[in-house]
């Protein structure tokens, strides 16, 4: 069993904090988030890094936070009109020392070579904590699916594995899905790399079922999140979610699942948003309405209230400074799962004043880190982005199995390994909490659990 680390002295650990601040590239504001996610690490770990001398002595703070290595590429393509478009790709392959790499992509306009290392630096603990082996990694592009032709986003798919080709592979690295990345752009994607390698293998996940997806990848993310939330409230102590209000935001892949896992449970889902507004609607929302306007219309939530009038559409434009109107509505739980720092200390305030008792991150990082003092300061059940977000990267892990063995797993079958991982890593995070002295911060668990494993693996591999 681990050693536990001796309690550290306040002004250790400020000379500590003093350190991590000097890890910061004042010359970079691309390199905030990445920041923030790596002070989070580093505190958490702290006091263990203080006591167990095997990771001090192999460096493996300055090891960790660097990654192995930035790759960045121009995307050219031609739109409808014949124009030539320009993008940047990019694949941050951050740690290996699990496995291959894995992480998925994002197309969004915000992407940046900091948002990539954040949310790559994110995945080695991520990954880590399902306890499978695979290592960490991000990638993306500036480039916006939104408003796109069917046929841009194939030409743009096209162009972008043109190059991406040359760096990944089933036992090397394996992207998957994120924002603005889902069946459709998998789809063209491993087409043009089984076009250019003649090679049929799992290299990407969050494929179509038809060829080589596993069931239930779509819903893994969602489920997971309210797997885990349910096992965190019972450990805690806290009454489940049955016959309560929560509230969601996001209406992408990940919120339009967990929001369909609170109905399975009989929770009362009231809102979601996307980046025009917030639906909010008191009797629960209408999910196959949802799932119409997202994924298959494509098309602003404001849409929603032409269906039902008696339904609430709050734009953008109408938030509060500084708050979002989701976080500002009575609730048992809230589920951020749009996207990074979405929930500020603002919305800490209003939620825990509003009598919300759990907040699960389903996106990654939603809540800033004053937000997430403030809820562990109040004993809100917080389960951060890591650990309760992990379902989707463990069923793409259970996609390479189902590729490897040349097999297709049941939906039952699926589910029933998801919730299984789900509630193993909600113990395993609880149990390191608990062990570490700092009972029911899930987010000092989770780093710590996660940290140990991918450190321990790099110390026996040597340098
Ligand atoms: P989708 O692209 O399916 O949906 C994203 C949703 O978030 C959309 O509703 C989108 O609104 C909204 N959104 C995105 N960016 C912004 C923004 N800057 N401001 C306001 N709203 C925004 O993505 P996913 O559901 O797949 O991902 C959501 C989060 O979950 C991300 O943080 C991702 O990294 C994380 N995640 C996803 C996993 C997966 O399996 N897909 C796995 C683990 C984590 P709009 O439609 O208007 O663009």
């Amino acid at each position: 069993m681990a050693k536990k680390a001796n309690k550290i002295d306040k002004d250790v650990m400020d000379k500590a904090k003093e350190y991590i601040a000097t890890l910061r590239n004042p010359n970079c504001a691309e390199d905030d988030v990445f920041f923030q996610a790596m002070e989070e690490v580093l505190l958490s770990i702290t006091p263990l890094y203080l006591t167990d001398s095997k990771y001090k002595n192999n460096a493996i703070v300055k090891r960790l936070i660097n990654p192995d290595r930035i790759i960045k590429f121009k995307v050219e393509w031609f739109d409808d009109s014949g124009h030539v478009q320009v993008n940047t790709g990019y694949r941050v392959q951050f740690n290996n020392a699990l496995g291959p790499y894995k992480g998925g992509l994002r197309f969004h306009p915000s992407v940046n070579e900091g948002i990539l290392k954040f949310l790559g630096f994110e995945q080695i603990l991520k990954n880590a904590l399902t306890g499978l082996s695979i290592g960490g990694a991000k990638g993306g592009s500036d480039f916006d699916p939104k408003g796109k032709s069917d046929f841009e986003v194939m030409r743009f798919c096209s162009a972008f594995m043109k190059e991406l080709h040359k760096f990944i592979g089933a036992r090397v690295d394996i992207p998957a899905g994120d924002i603005g990345v889902g069946a459709r752009e998998i789809g063209y994607l491993f087409g043009e790399y089984k076009k250019i390698t003649s090679s049929f293998d799992g290299v990407l996940t969050g494929k179509p079922f038809f060829f080589g997806g596993s069931l239930m990848r779509p819903e893994a993310t969602g489920y997971g999140v309210i797997y885990f939330t349910e096992k965190m409230l019972e450990l805690e102590k806290r009454e489940p979610l049955k016959d309560k209000i929560c509230v969601v935001s996001g209406a992408g892949n990940v919120a339009l699942h967990a929001i369909e896992k609170l109905y399975h449970l009989g929770a009362i889902p009231v809102t979601c948003t996307d980046s025009t507004g917030t639906v909010y609607d008191a009797r629960g929302v209408d999910l196959d309405l949802l799932k119409d306007l997202k994924f298959n219309r494509r098309v602003s939530l404001a849409e929603y209230i032409k269906e039902h009038p008696e339904s609430e559409f709050i734009p953008v434009s109408e938030y509060p400074k500084g708050g979002h109107a989701v976080w500002n509505i009575e609730c048992y739980a809230a589920f951020p799962c749009a996207t990074q720092n979405e929930l500020t200390l603002k919305d800490a305030k209003a939620l825990v004043k509003n009598g919300c008792e759990c907040v699960s991150e389903g996106a990654n990082m939603p809540s800033s880190t004053e937000a997430i003092n403030h809820f562990l300061k109040k004993e809100i059940c917080f389960a951060p982005a890591k650990a309760a977000n992990a379902g989707g990267v463990a069923v793409s892990g259970f996609e390479m199995s189902q590729n490897a063995q040349m097999r297709r797993w049941s939906f039952d079958e699926v589910d029933a390994r998801l919730k299984e991982t789900m509630i193993e890593i909600c113990n395993r995070v609880a149990y390191t909490a608990n062990e570490y002295g700092v009972k029911g911060n899930y987010v000092d668990g989770a780093n710590i659990a996660g940290f140990k494993k991918v450190a321990d693996a790099m110390i026996a591999e040597g340098i």
